[in-house]
């Protein structure tokens, strides 16, 4: 599916929330209310994509989300080592994400209808699980990124990945074809999009990124998709972690060295990157599935 030139540049922030036992649960329902209330001061719907297992730990807390117009989309069922859509049979992964769709719409009472895969790993047998169970969209792809800053890191596919918001092909996911989902990958230029290169570049760097995202957007029409972790705003228990060896499945431990800042200082960078991307004339800030059917409604 081709995204054609418009006058509009929409812009998804959509913000991943993992499965958590190293952050204190009053500091979870505390930076929801500050996100939604920073949300609600713009004017801004936002798109979240939870772990299920994390979800019914903090159910209240998304059912607000989802009365006040942001989107809840499904990240998977427990986000642990074995949770990898990239090496998972069919069943296994048809097992996972049926339990998480189940959990998320159960606690929302509305479908479901965006995922994001745990670490951002998939396969084919993972869109055919999402389209058979009536997703629209998947954002786990993020085509042209280049960087070690990944838990994907060994993924070679994202060079060549299709740019513009697409429909995979059965075989591989990486290209175009005619599976129902719809493919709408977070921005990247070889830099990705994501809060962990605001802390380590800076704010003045992410509006430089975001300005090139929005000249090529009024080109082509592209949406630009930001991703954060809205646990990145708040403090880790000390010691609760559990860190993997696995360099596969978490990349290089390394990268959180390189990150700075206080989580209420990464609260802060946020809310002006925001401001700043709501500022410009064309940006309309958008839920995923807002976006699918706006996709759709231009002839798309
Ligand atoms: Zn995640």
């Amino acid at each position: 599916m081709m995204t054609r030139k418009s006058n509009k540049v929409y812009v998804i922030i959509s913000g991943d929330i993992d499965y958590s036992e190293h952050h204190r649960h009053s500091d979870k329902l505390m930076i929801f209310d500050q996100i939604l209330n920073t949300a609600n001061d713009l004017n801004i719907k936002l798109s979240f994509y939870f772990t299920a297992k994390e979800a019914v730990k903090i159910e209240n807390c998304i059912k607000l989300l989802a009365d006040s117009g942001h989107e809840i989309g499904c990240h998977g069922l427990i986000h642990n080592d074995d949770e990898e859509y990239n090496r998972l049979s069919y069943e296994k992964q048809f097992q996972y994400i049926t339990e998480a769709t189940n959990i998320l719409t159960k606690i929302i009472n509305k479908d479901i209808s965006s995922f994001r895969a745990p670490r951002v790993k998939v396969s084919s047998h993972m869109y055919k699980v999402i389209e058979k169970l009536g997703y629209l969209t998947d954002s786990s792809i993020c085509s042209q990124r280049m960087d070690l800053v990944s838990s994907n890191m060994f993924n070679k596919d994202w060079l060549f990945a299709p740019r513009l918001p697409y429909n995979p092909s059965p075989s591989n996911p990486f290209e175009k074809g005619n599976s129902k989902v719809l493919i709408v990958p977070v921005s990247a230029l070889c830099i990705p999009f994501i809060s962990s290169v605001l802390y380590v570049f800076g704010l003045t760097f992410m509006k430089i990124l975001f300005s090139v995202f929005y000249l090529e957007s009024l080109l082509t029409g592209k949406p630009i998709v930001y991703l954060y972790h809205p646990y990145e705003f708040i403090p880790e228990i000390r010691g609760k972690k559990k860190y993997s060896s696995n360099l596969k499945v978490h990349g290089f431990r390394w990268r959180r060295h390189l990150y700075r800042g206080t989580p209420q200082d990464k609260l802060e960078r946020h809310i002006k990157l925001w401001k700043y991307m709501k500022s410009f004339k064309a940006v309309e800030i958008v839920t995923m599935k807002q976006f699918y059917y706006l996709n759709k409604a231009r002839g798309a």
